[in-house]
């Protein structure tokens, strides 16, 4: 884990719990959406609302796991459509994690509360420049420094998948854990004092109700361009892994030490032609 961090930890430990009050600064007030705002996309509908499975086996701090589910994404075939953002909001918002505030969606500078965000770049030096669009969302750490600041226990990571979660029963809306997460990964619900964070679609990927090939989360789903690939990482044979291997892929500021799961396939580097 990220050496300030540890200490912070060492600290509130000795004083016997968190002293200090979190630097990340307030949220916006924000506003709940109307529901005609949002339409489903085609790949990603919810028949009816279900539940989060909460799951009660937690992986202690440090330990190693054998599987854990993650996303890989292929910056190569990104084109920064955003169907990943808005189908994301739109599974989510209709179920357990929802429903996710908005201020101004349509307004000059809309806020509101986002699992998946598309961050478009452009990089190098003109005539050669190019356009990057590098998704993020919950990075799924397997080394997670959200979990042990979490004053309630509300901030989790679950043994049996390493997804890492938020109950919101027990949640006070302290945000240590948005102060934390180096990635920026997390967000508060103003409007219902709870932090969010993508659950790699818990509730949609152990649905027996949906066919097999459907059980992946939303933003797989909608992805038009086959960018974003789920699986177990900790599974050799599985399709992240084998992508990660063959294509070498990477993570995501390793030297924070937090190990993220989810990882990105680098971009083919290919000279400008000059006609
Ligand atoms: Fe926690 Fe941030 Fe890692 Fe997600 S990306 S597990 S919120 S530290
Ligand atoms: Fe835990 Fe909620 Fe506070 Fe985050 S905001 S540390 S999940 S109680």
């Amino acid at each position: 884990m990220i050496g300030w961090l540890k200490e912070i930890l060492h600290a509130n430990a000795v004083a016997g719990g968190p002293s200090a009050a979190p630097r990340k600064p307030a949220a916006p007030t924000v506003q709940r959406p109307a529901p005609a705002m949002m339409a489903p996309p085609p790949t990603a509908v919810r028949t009816e609302p279900v539940e989060a499975p909460v799951s009660r086996v937690r992986a202690r701090q440090g330990e190693t796991l054998s599987k854990q589910l993650a996303l890989v994404i292929d910056l190569n075939v990104c084109v920064g459509c955003h169907a990943c953002v808005t189908s994301c909001k739109q599974w989510n918002t209709s179920g357990s994690a929802g429903p996710l505030a908005d201020a101004r969606p349509y307004g000059a500078n809309p806020t509101g509360t986002f699992f998946n965000r598309v961050q478009t770049y452009e990089a190098g030096e003109f005539p050669g420049t190019e356009t990057i669009h590098f998704p993020k969302s919950c990075l799924h750490c397997e080394d997670p420094p959200c979990v042990p600041v979490c004053p309630t226990g509300a901030s989790y990571k679950r043994k049996e998948d390493g997804i890492v979660l938020v109950d919101y029963d027990k949640c006070i809306g302290c945000k240590y854990c948005a102060w934390a997460c180096p990635y920026g990964a997390r967000e508060i619900d103003e409007e219902r004092q709870v932090m969010t964070k993508c659950t790699l679609c818990v509730d949609r990927i152990y649905d027996e109700n949906l066919p097999k090939e459907d059980r992946k989360p939303a933003c797989v789903m909608a992805c038009p361009t086959g960018a974003r690939l789920f699986g177990d990482v900790k599974d050799p044979e599985s399709e992240v892994s084998k992508a990660i291997r063959e294509r070498g892929g990477y993570a995501l500021m390793p030297e924070w030490e937090t190990q993220p799961a989810n990882q990105y396939l680098p971009r083919h580097k290919t000279p400008p032609v000059k006609h």
